[in-house]
């Protein structure tokens, strides 16, 4: 809010007054689609809102017709109105998110309202134009009128600006709406996809690298919550490996908050393929090992689904066959957001969610130790069964199984580590 606003004691107390200065509008996505069990999801919504505000500032925060308001409710947290804008568009569930200016419903004091919060968003535009939408039709003006009377008093202050109907560098929208009026220069993207906690829990496969993030960010981002599980295989990798999974967490946690990152030791397991199986099973072997360890783990975490990074055919281990001879390990499902994805694809994302310079670092993860020359891309399922009954199987898993640790990464928090249960 301006601090003349506050100054005039105008602030808005709760949503039935009205509320002049920024706020943040949070549209819905595909919630608005839904329909008997939509104000369950509003609710994930608005909670996670909640939550974020609370480092923030006061703010106060209400829905009404598909969009989500964000007040402040004092100088200091409008001061850091931004910040709150970066933590609501990390918030699934809204398709645009803006700042806007928000003004009485009073056609003066709207032209007002755009001429002094405008031009410190289009700075340099050249052209423009106005978009007014009036979903308060007791407004008596119509909205080509609205429009074209917003853009008279932005020249005013802009004289340097044209109007481009067609074609603008800005299109500045009005939205007259039940409460006040709202100006703003263009909505950016939201965070997309259903409110956390809305889609049940799962289990991702962890690794150091580009994929495994990314997977699990998006599904994230479908409201699922995710735990991870991480392979390591030491004195192979290195503990700056481990840190590295767990710095992968915590940039995770900017999106969910909070993670349970289970690391289980398959070095025991490495050693045994490599003393008793032939050479050229030894990553499927391996896949296998952490399928079945994975699945262990899902089932006593109390998730539902496995995820995993894996794109078809980027490696040996990623073939429709190699795919099918570790899933037999699993009789959950298990989610492969990325197998329909290029690298470029995969790292665009990699690099939205902040992770890929973190991925890029370059530890040793427990796949490319005692890697084979010439993998199996078809691997035959009766001979993979019969190198893996050179080991023992149940007893390898259930050693790794006792010997895992457990780490809790919470955002802006050094993870900790806790006894498992
Ligand atoms: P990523 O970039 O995610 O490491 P990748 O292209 O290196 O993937 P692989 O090493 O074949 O591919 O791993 C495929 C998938 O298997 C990973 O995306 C991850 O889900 C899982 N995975 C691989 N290594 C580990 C590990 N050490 N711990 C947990 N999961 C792993
Ligand atoms: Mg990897």
């Amino acid at each position: 809010m301006h601090k003349a606003a506050f100054a005039r004691g105008e602030r808005g107390k709760n949503h039935n007054m009205e509320h002049t200065g920024r706020v943040i509008l949070c549209k819905y996505g595909e919630v608005a689609l839904k329909g008997a069990n939509r104000p369950q999801f509003e609710s994930a919504m608005m909670r996670e809102l909640r939550r974020r505000a609370e480092g923030v500032g006061r703010y106060e925060i209400w829905s009404a017709q598909s969009t989500v308001y964000i007040e402040p409710q004092d100088e200091g947290s409008e001061a850091r109105i931004e910040e709150m804008y970066g933590e609501a568009s990390h918030v699934f569930g809204f398709s645009g998110i803006c700042i806007a200016s928000s003004a009485a419903k009073d056609i003066d004091k709207i032209r007002e309202a755009a001429a002094e919060y405008v031009p410190g968003q289009i700075s340099g535009c050249r052209t423009f134009k106005v978009e007014a939408k009036r979903s308060d039709k007791r407004f008596p003006h119509r909205s080509p009128e609205i429009a074209a009377s917003v853009g008279e008093a932005i020249l005013d202050v802009m004289p340097e600006l044209t109007v481009d109907l067609h074609d603008p560098d800005v299109t500045v929208m009005v939205e007259v709406r039940e409460r006040c009026a709202y100006i703003h220069a263009g909505q950016e993207r939201g965070a997309g996809g259903l409110p956390s906690g809305t889609n049940g829990r799962a289990l991702l496969l962890l690794s150091g690298g580009i994929d495994s993030p990314v997977a699990g960010y998006m599904m994230m981002k479908r409201g699922v919550t995710v735990d991870a599980v991480h392979f390591e295989s030491m004195p192979y990798t290195s503990e700056q490996a481990r840190e590295k999974v767990l710095a992968l967490a915590s940039i995770l946690t900017d999106w969910c908050g909070e993670m349970r990152v289970h690391v289980i030791s398959v070095t025991h397991i490495q050693e045994a393929l490599r003393d008793s199986c032939d050479n050229d099973y030894f990553t499927i072997l391996l896949r296998r090992f952490m399928m079945a360890l994975a699945d262990r783990t899902a089932r006593h975490t109390g998730a539902q689904a496995l995820v995993t990074g894996e794109s078809l055919g980027q490696v040996a281990s990623q073939t429709m066959h190699a795919l099918a001879a570790t899933d037999c390990k699993t009789t959950l499902p298990v989610f492969r957001p990325c197998i329909g994805m290029d690298k470029e694809e995969i790292v665009v994302l990699s690099r939205k969610i902040g992770a890929f310079e973190t991925s890029i670092l370059p530890y040793e993860d427990c796949c490319t130790v005692f890697t084979p020359q010439h993998p199996k891309t078809r691997p035959e399922i009766e001979k993979v069964e019969a190198q893996e009954a050179l080991v023992d199987f149940d007893g390898l898993c259930e050693e790794a199984w006792q010997g895992r640790r457990l780490f809790y990464v919470r955002r802006g928090l050094e993870p900790k580590e806790y006894e498992p249960r």
